[in-house]
């Protein structure tokens, strides 16, 4: 029996590993891009660690923490060591609740959830990702872009842009919401254009190093968020600058001794956004002098933002899917977008699809 897992991000890599624990069972992934992991990004850049996308998981949250040690890197997890956030008034930074600002930040959890602090890993998010990739090294097939589902009999016939199509018995569909509807759509799948329909919010993330003596005030807590009342408004230099991480602070490791690196979070922008991230970081935390290097990461469609309608929309899909030859969906754009949600989804999707195999 062959599974074709369509997406490498967290979701897929998952589901190929929870398929390929099940045994009988062949797995190739095939990613679009030249790379595992999707949103998830780590760089070791001279001694930092440079986070694109996310930056660590919600301390209360078991599904990373499990998933390490299955893979032999459960003593990499790390704790988050500063703690608290401010709020820059356009004006001064005042503390505000963790729980307010993961609010502001569109971050969905509890303030209770939010007190317990993040974790991450001891080389950044990446690590599970480069362990997952390691195990699943001859199942991986990078540069496979899927352009189209055929049903075949009781499986289906997966097509490639300009390559060859693969066979599979079952599938599982580890991508974008935006992505996954259009094939759904293609093979007949009306209600998946609900799934082809949900926005992904566009952001960009903006990693700038200093040196410690650059900085000219103390950095309290774990960042800062821009008040919404702020943005925009004519005295406010941080035009684009929405929030702002002090990932040296914040997790250890992050920076050599003596270096500071910041992450900042802008809104969509034209011009340079490491130079908009530094003058709005300078301007707030009373930098002196030009960063010494800084790392942009843009992301045109980056996490989804679910509509009043959208548990019962998947629900719906998923009904029908239940009618077609062993076929999941998985990953941030149906039951949660935080990276432990997309553990959980992938390893659902992948049983689901064991279940009809074993039937
Ligand atoms: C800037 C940013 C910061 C974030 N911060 C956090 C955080 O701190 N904590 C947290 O928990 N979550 C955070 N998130 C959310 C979380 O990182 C993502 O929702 C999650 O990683 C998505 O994983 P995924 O596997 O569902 O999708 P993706 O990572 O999007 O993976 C999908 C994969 O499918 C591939 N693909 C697309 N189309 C095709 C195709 N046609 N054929 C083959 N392959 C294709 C893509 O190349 C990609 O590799 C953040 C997200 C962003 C954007």
């Amino acid at each position: 029996m062959k599974v074709v897992v369509v997406g490498a991000g967290i979701a897929g890599l998952v589901a190929a590993w929870e398929l390929a624990r099940h045994g009988g069972i062949d797995v190739t992934v095939l990613e679009a891009e030249r790379r595992p992991g999707g949103v998830i990004v780590t760089e070791q850049v001279d001694g930092f660690v440079v986070e694109g996308g996310p930056d660590g998981f919600l301390a209360g949250e078991l599904e990373l923490p499990e998933l390490a040690h299955e893979l032999g890197i459960g003593e990499r997890v790390v704790n988050q060591r500063a703690r608290g956030t401010a709020v820059w008034t356009g004006t001064a930074l005042e503390p505000i609740e963790e729980g307010r600002a993961a609010q502001l930040l569109g971050i969905e959890a509890t303030g209770a959830e939010v007190k317990a602090g993040f974790r991450s890993f001891a080389n950044g998010m990446g690590e599970p990702v480069a362990a997952l990739a390691q195990r699943l090294a001859g199942t991986l097939c990078f540069g496979q872009e899927v352009a189209g589902l055929v049903r075949q009999g009781s499986g289906w016939r997966v097509a490639i842009t300009g390559g060859p199509a693969h066979d599979a018995d079952g599938i599982v569909l580890a991508l974008p919401a935006y992505a996954a509807g259009r094939l759904l759509e293609s093979v007949g799948v009306a209600d998946a254009r609900v799934l082809a329909q949900v926005p992904y919010a566009a952001s960009i993330t903006v990693s700038l190093a200093y040196r410690t003596a650059q900085i000219g005030n103390r950095l309290d807590g774990a960042g800062f968020v821009v008040d919404a009342n702020v943005v925009g408004a004519q005295h406010a230099a941080p035009l684009h600058l929405r929030a702002c991480t002090y990932s040296s602070s914040k997790f250890p490791g992050r920076a050599p001794d003596g270096h500071v690196l910041l992450r900042a979070y802008l809104a969509p922008m034209n011009g340079d956004p490491a130079q908009t991230a530094h003058a709005g970081l300078a301007k707030v935390v009373g930098i002196r002098g030009e960063p010494l290097w800084s790392r942009v990461f843009h992301w045109n469609r980056g996490l989804p933002r679910y509509g009043a309608r959208h548990a019962e929309h998947v629900a719906e899909v998923r009904q029908r899917l239940s009618r077609l030859p062993r076929l999941a969906i998985a990953g941030a754009g149906y039951d949660g977008a935080g990276v432990s949600a997309c553990v959980r989804s992938g390893r659902e999707a992948a049983r689901l699809i064991a279940r009809a195999m074993a039937r």
